[in-house]
């Protein structure tokens, strides 16, 4: 149970300006150049990042290269590198509240959810991977009897992580603890709007007893640090969190630079589907509410197209605006809000803009649509729900990433399933049907990395997240992570 009192003192607690973290320190941009940290619960700046230049992230890659290759991580035991994770961990869980206050006071989710999702999720990451890391075995081929064919998994070397703002803490770690796991080092870039909680993880590291160079933060702009990152030839793979359009670039960067290999996590539009034989409609209702606007519908597998079958569609729209409208958004730092702030000013404007552009291509607004709590100087935004969405109209294709659920009526299951595949994405998809042979066509037919059965959200380590089509490439999570940073070696020895 989290405490208010508690809570109210860290939200006010002065936070320093932050440099890079490079080599085991805080250092400052070579430029002297620093970036505002500007908080959305308010709007004012409370703290300044350094803004990373291209000779910042070379002398990152640099610290990170030299790390690799002379072993002090990279060929250290298994045991003793799971020993530095697991006491990373149990740090990261001792300041697990001032780690989710001081990501809330930069990005805006509520608490409630920052302290789980945030804090504790990417302790429990750091505590998955460092018990999984000692049972992952090389193999022998079966191969003819005069060879012997052996499978060898080495670190690949200097992993180029980037990563957004809507959950920097747990992102981070999805992608810090299996690359550090299997003895890589890391150079990462966080969002420019959400650096600090991360660099707080990389000092906790070295306070684990991680070696100097091995995790190293650099702060900035994505067009600057991120594709200085991007384009270096001395980054092996890059892990990449964010939008699709970035994700397009980075591959660029790749075919410009050295072919590193791009894992991108991008966006999604998923579509929630209810059909009319769904067991409990009133939950239905609930969990479809909360699997869009919970983190003001910063999530990557919001379920931002809410597809109904016609005959429910006006009475599950009732109960949905209901729950809609009696989600609290406020504060994210008062324990009672439900929902916090939008990221930014310019992610705001961009919403009530899609929901302009909706409504001019013959959506209804049935409820919200509008900033709220100005007063406040921070930027809310009432969860929103449009109906009268053609599977066409740009609320269906384009993902808002934020509390904008677009509702789209349909026939029957053939009909759900061509408008749930009809955009670019494939993330995530929901479905609520008391048909078990429904439920199980629907999972082998909606193109999806993942699909909700009879829930919406909810998940843990032991299962991957990954998209389809252009919501991505690559998985984050669970054991089949760990593939991607690792090279596979064969070593043929005649004998
Ligand atoms: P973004 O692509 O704008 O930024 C992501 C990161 O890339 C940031 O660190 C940014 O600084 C960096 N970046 C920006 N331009 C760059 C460039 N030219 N070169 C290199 N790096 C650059 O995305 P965002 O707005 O921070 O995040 C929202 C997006 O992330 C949404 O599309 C959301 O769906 C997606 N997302 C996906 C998942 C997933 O697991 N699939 C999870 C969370 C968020």
């Amino acid at each position: 149970m989290l405490d208010q009192a508690a809570i109210n003192q860290l939200r006010d607690t002065p936070v320093s300006d932050r440099g890079h973290f490079i080599n085991g320190q805080f250092v400052t941009a070579q430029d002297g150049k620093t970036l505002d940290v500007l908080s959305p619960i308010d709007g004012k700046v409370f703290t300044r990042v350094a803004s990373g230049s291209v000779d910042d992230v070379e002398q990152a890659v640099a610290a990170a290269r030299i790390a690799f290759e002379d072993g002090r991580w990279s060929a250290a035991a298994p045991a003793e590198r799971k020993k530095v994770l697991l006491k990373l961990a149990e740090l990261i869980e001792r300041e697990a509240l001032a780690l989710a206050v001081l990501g809330v006071r930069d990005n805006g989710t509520e608490i409630n959810m920052a302290f789980k999702a945030e804090a504790l999720s990417a302790a429990g990451t750091f505590r998955y991977y460092a018990e999984a890391l000692d049972k992952v075995y090389g193999e022998i081929a079966p191969t003819a009897k005069n060879v012997l064919g052996l499978v060898h998994k080495a670190p690949v070397g200097v992993v180029g992580a980037i990563v957004p703002w809507n959950f920097p803490l747990m992102i981070g770690a999805w992608k810090l603890a299996p690359a550090l796991a299997m003895g890589n080092s890391v150079v990462l870039k966080p969002a420019e709007s959400a650096s600090l909680s991360l660099l707080r993880i990389a000092e906790l590291a070295s306070e684990a007893g991680l070696p100097d160079g091995v995790l190293n933060v650099v702060t900035g702009p994505g067009a600057v640090v991120g594709e200085a990152l991007a384009l270096s030839m001395e980054v092996d793979i890059l892990v990449f969190t964010g939008s699709g359009a970035t994700g397009r670039r980075l591959l660029e960067y790749s075919a410009r630079s050295n072919l590193k290999r791009c894992y991108l996590e991008l966006g999604g539009k998923s579509p929630n589907i209810v059909f009319n034989d769904a067991a409990d409609l009133a939950k239905a209702a609930k969990v479809s509410a909360a699997g869009i606007f919970r983190n003001s519908g910063q999530v990557c597998v919001a379920g931002s197209r809410l597809l109904v079958q016609e005959d429910i569609h006006d009475d599950f729209v009732a109960a949905l605006c209901k729950e809609a409208e009696a989600l609290k958004v406020g504060d994210p730092l008062d324990l009672s809000s439900q929902i916090g702030a939008v990221h930014s000013l310019p992610q705001l404007e961009a919403h009530l803009r899609f929901v302009a552009t909706a409504e001019s291509e013959g959506a209804e607004r049935r409820t919200g649509g509008t900033r709220i709590l100005e007063e406040t100087g921070g930027y809310y935004m009432a969860p929103t729900v449009m109906t009268r969405v053609k599977p066409t109209d740009s609320i269906a294709q384009t993902e808002v990433f934020g509390p904008v659920l677009a509702v789209t009526s349909f026939k029957d299951e053939e009909d759900a399933i061509r408008i749930a595949n009809s955009t670019d994405y494939g993330l995530a998809a929901g479905v609520w049907t008391a048909d078990l042979g429904r439920a199980h066509r629907m999972i082998k037919a909606v193109r999806s990395g993942v699909i909700h059965v009879n829930t919406y959200g909810g998940a843990d380590m032991t299962v991957p997240l990954g998209g389809m089509k252009q919501s991505g490439n690559g998985h984050d999570k669970s054991l089949h992570a760990l593939g991607k940073y690792v090279d596979l070696k064969t070593a043929w020895i005649q004998l």
